[in-house]
């Protein structure tokens, strides 16, 4: 297999730089050793998520997901004081400062599949192991797919 990029995990940071890769021509192959979508439980974004969303042409898919919106944090002390809010616009008036509260779940499947969509070789149930090094240089990975079945990348 001829690829340019070998990307270990399909999390968010995975499927992002397979993205990234994909639309500047590289070819990326992702090894993620589970089944998307896998349990992850819920997290919360910062409005700056919204500029990589864009880039990599998912923010559509994120605003029609239906997740609930965010527009603001407020901190509570140890003692249980709450701060007051602070509204994301009182920083920056622009559609980033409202943002979400992801699934995770599905998040990291769209973002996926987005990576895919853009020309990304995804391998799911495929875990990397060792790297393969030689003369002192990594070269490569080992995997192996859901059978347990030795698998190797060499990526350029
Ligand atoms: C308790 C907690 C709460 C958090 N809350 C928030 C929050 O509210 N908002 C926020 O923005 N961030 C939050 N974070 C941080 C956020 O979870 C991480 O920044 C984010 O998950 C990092 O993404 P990633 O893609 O680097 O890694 P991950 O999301 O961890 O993805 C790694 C992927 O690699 C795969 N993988 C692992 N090992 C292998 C292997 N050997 N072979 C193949 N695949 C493999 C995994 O299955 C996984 O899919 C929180 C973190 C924790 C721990």
């Amino acid at each position: 297999m001829n690829f340019d990029v070998i990307i270990i995990g399909g999390g968010p940071s995975g499927s992002t730089a397979a993205a990234t890769l994909s639309q500047k021509g590289r070819r990326a192959v992702v090894l993620e050793k589970e089944r998307f979508p896998r349990y992850h439980i819920g997290e919360s974004l910062i409005p700056f998520c919204y500029f990589p969303l864009e880039r990599t042409g998912v923010l559509g898919r994120i605003q029609a997901s239906g997740f609930p919106k965010k527009y603001a944090v407020q901190f509570v002390s140890s003692k249980g004081k709450l701060s007051q809010p602070f509204y994301f616009t009182q920083y920056r008036d622009h559609p980033s400062s409202q943002t979400w509260q992801v699934p995770r779940g599905e998040f990291d499947a769209i973002l996926l599949d987005n990576a895919r969509r853009l020309g990304a070789t995804v391998y799911e149930e495929t875990a990397a192991g060792d790297f393969i090094v030689d003369d002192g240089k990594v070269v490569g990975v080992r995997g192996t797919d859901k059978s347990g079945s030795p698998l190797e990348f060499r990526p350029r």
